[in-house]
């Protein structure tokens, strides 16, 4: 991986920073008192851009901290959750109808937003809607790690976040619309990454039969 995962609170949730030409990209933020402070002190080179993948308060709750002390960093995330950490939760026409549709709110707005297809530095932008309408997963073209947000889970074994994993429900029971989810998790998959570094959890490495019976138990 050409990154290092920062894990807090045990391992519960994570952020990476991730090595690039110019400098390093952050994904995600984590949340908490110290949030900012642990993130830079691992950082072994300036953080140039932070990347959210969802609007989700264990994701940017550390934002508004990370922001204040860079204030250079570009903040880059989907116009679907950028206007869900704004307190928009409306849907948005066309969109169907999931149980839960809430973000955390930041008063830092992202610098830009992005979308699928999209190349950020070495990261391919790829559509992981579900979770949350507009999450965004990452995919390292230099060596096919997947960035998955919260679209799988590692803690607990892998899962997708289309049904609760009984070891580890919280991000299925946070879950906007579990067959959108789903459907998520099988695209991700046809990608073959070679690494899956999740939001919550450990990274794993060639993950394909792991994220198979994954499918197959949310199917
Ligand atoms: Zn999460």
């Amino acid at each position: 991986m050409s990154g290092i995962r920062i894990a807090r609170f045990g391992g519960f949730v994570n952020a990476y920073l991730v090595d690039e030409d110019d400098g390093m990209t952050l994904i995600d933020t984590t949340f908490g008192r110290g949030a900012a402070k642990v993130i830079l002190a691992q950082a072994r080179r300036p953080i140039v851009r932070i990347i959210l993948t969802h609007a989700h308060q264990d994701h940017v709750g550390g934002l508004d901290a990370l922001a204040a002390q860079l204030p250079d960093a570009e903040v880059l995330m989907s116009a679907r959750d950028a206007r869900l950490m704004a307190g928009d939760n409306s849907p948005e026409p066309g969109e169907p109808n999931g149980d839960k549709i809430r973000g955390y709110g930041a008063d830092t707005k992202p610098t830009r937003t992005i979308a699928p297809g999209e190349r950020v530095g070495s990261l391919e932008v790829v559509a992981a809607p579900g979770h949350t309408p507009g999450q965004l997963v990452f995919l390292d073209t230099r060596d096919r790690t997947l960035f998955a947000a919260d679209a799988y889970t590692t803690l607990g074994g892998v899962a997708t976040t289309a049904k609760p994993n009984p070891r580890f429900p919280l991000p299925a029971m946070s879950t906007w619309h579990r067959p959108t989810a789903l459907e998520t998790a099988r695209n991700l998959r046809a990608l073959n990454p070679a690494r899956l570094a999740a939001g919550h959890g450990k990274v794993v490495e060639n993950p394909g039969a792991a994220m198979d019976a994954a499918i197959a138990k949310a199917s």
